[in-house]
């Protein structure tokens, strides 16, 4: 027997949620603002809810994906803006709608208030990837709440629970995102180099491709070293790297391609330098990094 769920919000993104449930086959109740957007998964056999009140009374667990905090509240009522803040919710509360970790913290503990069980989470996939193992969606918040439901949620993709603190699903997410966009970077910084050569994107990628998966293999060692606060150069020395990341800036700037982004790393390394760290290992720049 499949669980009832209940989707609110039904934009790109919880369109493809309740798809995907009731392609798992759970009795599924929406419910968004604008009605006419429920008319598809109706036609695939949800339950459209007259009103908000029988959508979140309809489900043990209510998904919630909104365009942003402001439009949650707006709708479920916060800060006393709607008819009674007194009733209470009877629902688990899943808040999929992305925001920061401190909007995250401050959702739990309105959740708290109003009644329901709440985990927040984010969605690190596009709509189309919803309901497919590719899509990760991470969750934080009371185990127990993750546990209860796990299965259920489980239709959406790869769920993963990382602790109690609500705000962690955000952070997951940024750090995810800061990830993504150094990583391109990195490879249109290579990319944009090469095409002044008359190298092809397509004939660089596989090999910034090798690199970059190399390079992500250096991680858990890395890790290790940030956690026990110890940067022993068994590879190499900082000051090695700074050397090649001039090479790089004189390149990008010989080249006539953009050099700031090269600047900023060798900025961030010479200030490493200067501070006595020459000696010892890359990730020693963490405390470059963790510095306001
Ligand atoms: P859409 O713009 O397609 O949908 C927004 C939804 O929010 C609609 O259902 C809209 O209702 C509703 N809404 C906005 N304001 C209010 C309000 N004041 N009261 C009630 N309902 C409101 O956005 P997405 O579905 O793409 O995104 C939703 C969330 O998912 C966002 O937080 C986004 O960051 C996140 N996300 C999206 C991804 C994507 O690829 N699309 C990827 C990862 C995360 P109405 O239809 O009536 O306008």
């Amino acid at each position: 027997p499949h669980a009832p769920v209940t989707v609110i919000g039904l934009g790109l993104m919880g369109q493809a949620l309740a798809g995907a449930f009731l392609k798992a086959g759970h009795p599924t109740t929406v419910w968004n603002r604008t009605p006419a957007k429920a008319a598809p998964l109706v036609a695939a056999g949800a339950r459209s809810a007259p009103t908000l009140g029988d959508a979140l009374a309809a489900s043990p667990l209510t998904i919630v994906c909104l365009t942003d905090y402001d439009a949650v509240y707006e709708l479920l009522g916060a800060n006393g803006v709607e008819p009674d803040p007194t009733t209470p919710i009877d629902t688990t509360l899943i808040n999929l709608t992305s925001g920061s970790a401190g909007q995250a913290r401050e959702a739990a503990e309105w959740a708290e208030r109003r009644g329901a069980r709440y985990l927040d989470g984010a969605i690190m996939a596009i709509p189309s990837g919803i309901g497919t193992a590719e899509a990760v969606i991470l969750h934080s918040g009371p185990e127990q709440v993750f546990a209860d439901h796990a299965s259920t949620l489980g239709a959406l993709g790869t769920i993963t629970h990382l602790g109690a603190d609500p705000g962690l699903a955000s952070l997951y997410d940024v750090a995810g995102l800061a990830m993504m966009w150094s990583v391109l970077n990195a490879w249109l910084q290579g990319t944009a180099l090469l095409a002044k050569a008359g190298v092809d994107a397509v004939t660089y990628a596989p090999f910034a491709r090798q690199i970059a998966a190399g390079v992500a293999d250096w991680l858990p060692g890395y890790a290790e070293q940030i956690d026990k606060g110890s940067f022993p150069a068994e590879v190499a020395a900082l000051e090695t790297d700074a050397r090649a990341m001039e090479h790089l800036i004189e390149e990008s700037e010989a080249m006539g391609v953009n050099a700031e982004l090269p600047r900023l790393i060798k900025a961030m390394a010479d200030r490493a330098i200067a501070a006595g760290h020459g000696g010892e290992q890359y990730p020693v720049l963490i405390e470059e990094f963790g510095k306001p």
